[in-house]
């Protein structure tokens, strides 16, 4: 970097209107308060923001956001937008569903538009990276919204598909660049990193979700000048992020709603103690019940699990799709296709490869296999729920998997739904076997500082 002169950019953009600068810092508590609750740690956080004037975007900007429907900011957004706005790195977590995407979008848009043009091929100037191409995907959608309107160019990199198409869509010249890791690093690599690597014009760093391997991320970070601006975000923020986080951010701010992440209030929960051979007739059940009334994702453990589930669905005449990391990606694409547009609406799905999936007439998510730890359950129940809907998660639990009661339960207190008594039982009796036997009861939480681990074959779809 020493050798490369870097032209010299703004970060700081952020004006303060009148009617927050008056605010006291008493007002200011009580608004972040009612905004779900955000706690803020780091010096030098702006006030939360009411309105999306109040942050200083464009006309354009604005007027995209109205085409929309977006209202006003959500809680994550009116807090970690005027952060961002005034230069600053961060950390921002909330539940999923709750608009993180945009709270970087719209500063990182006000960031490009104040750059001089790109030259042929040079660029990007925002990178935004995802550990899935699902998400990918999703977040480049969500990006063209406002990219259209401002003229700006948005490429999607990612795996599997052939590369040289990404390449020249690249060499054509874009600002904006929507990755995952591994084909990222690919691209740096191909042509010794030419259409990249010399015009480097990547201002910012915008980042997403948490199962990046640490090796990877500073691969590419090192391809970044030094002073870039970067903001990670996430719904939780598990032990092994934090790593990441010290390597990569300067100085950040860390915007947190609604304290730990939980599962939306609009997601009634049910949990089920079964049998493992009952559980395909009570699915049968639920599914008689749900699937009239919108979309329905069940999560099983393992891609052969979601195959075998897949066939006895179809034979008990409901038509199925599967999504997981052994399907390829063009079948991927077009299965998450069919769902989102109602051609099928029943999926069984691996964890890893429904995350982030953001589907509005999602009704029902089903745990056909239990989440091992906190993060997964309240991802994977996450996907309903979303924006104002009304959603429904059943998890069904075995009397082998009692270990994972404990955070389930958790679960379920922290977003204030009731705990079964058979879940309670189901727990106590695990930890009282436990302690007779003279073992420690490890939570299997990220947040215990353990991490966790997704099934090994899934994490092709982070490459
Ligand atoms: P997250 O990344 O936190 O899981 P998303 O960014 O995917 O959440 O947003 C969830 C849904 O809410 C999306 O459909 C998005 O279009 C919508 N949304 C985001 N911000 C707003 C807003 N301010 N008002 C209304 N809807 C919003």
């Amino acid at each position: 970097h020493q050798k490369i002169e870097y032209e010299p950019y703004r970060k700081d953009f952020y004006v303060e209107v009148p009617e927050l600068a008056k605010m006291s810092p008493e007002e200011v508590n009580v608004h972040r308060l009612d905004l779900e609750g955000i706690a803020v740690k780091g010096k030098g956080c702006p006030k939360p923001i009411k309105s999306w004037v109040q942050c200083g975007t464009s006309m354009k900007i604005l007027s995209a956001l109205k085409r929309h429907s977006y209202e006003k900011p959500t809680p994550i957004q009116a807090q970690a937008i005027p952060a961002i706005m005034s230069g600053r790195d961060l950390i921002g977590i909330a539940k999923t569903g709750s608009g993180k995407t945009i709270a970087f979008l719209l500063p990182m848009y006000r960031h490009i538009m104040d750059q001089r043009p790109l030259e042929e091929a040079e660029g990007p100037i925002a990178v935004i990276m995802t550990p899935t191409r699902e998400l990918a995907l999703q977040i480049t959608k969500e990006c063209k919204k406002f990219s259209k309107p401002l003229n700006l160019r948005v490429v999607c990199v990612y795996g599997g598909t052939g590369i040289s198409e990404q390449i020249a869509e690249l060499k054509r010249g874009a600002e904006i660049i929507v990755c995952t890791p591994g084909r990222m690093i690919d691209m740096l690599g191909a042509n010794s990193g030419k259409p990249l690597k010399k015009k480097i014009y990547i201002y910012i760093f915008f980042f997403f979700v948490f199962v990046f391997r640490l090796v990877e991320v500073m691969r590419i970070m090192d391809n970044v000048r030094p002073d870039r601006q970067t903001v990670m975000f996430s719904a939780t923020f598990p032990r092994a992020m934090e790593a990441l986080a010290r390597r990569i951010l300067s100085k950040p701010i860390e915007v947190q709603v609604g304290g730990r992440s939980v599962v939306c209030s609009d997601v009634e929960q049910h949990v089920l103690v079964i049998e493992e051979d009952q559980k395909f007739l009570k699915l049968l059940e639920i599914l008689g019940h749900y699937q009239e009334k919108g979309s329905v994702i069940i999560f099983v453990d393992k891609q052969e699990h979601a195959d075998g589930l897949l066939k006895d669905l179809m034979k008990a005449s409901y038509p199925c799709m599967s999504l997981h990391g052994g399907i390829d990606q063009y079948d991927r694409d077009s299965v998450i296709n069919d769902f989102k547009n109602g051609a099928c609406r029943l999926m069984v799905a691996t964890s890893v490869a429904a995350r982030g999936l953001d589907i509005k007439q999602l009704i029902l998510v089903v745990n056909y296999n239990c989440p091992n730890h906190y993060e997964d359950y309240v991802h994977r129940a996450g996907r309903t729920g979303r924006a104002g809907n009304k959603g429904f998660a059943y998890t069904f639990i075995t009397d082998e998997q009692a270990r994972y009661a404990g955070d389930i339960i958790k679960a379920l207190e922290l977003s204030g739904s009731p705990v079964p008594k058979e879940l309670e039982q189901l727990w106590l009796s695990f930890k009282n076997q436990r302690q007779a036997e003279g073992k420690s009861i490890k939570s299997s939480s990220g947040f215990s500082g353990k991490g966790f681990k997704f099934d090994e074959t899934e994490h092709a779809l982070a490459n």
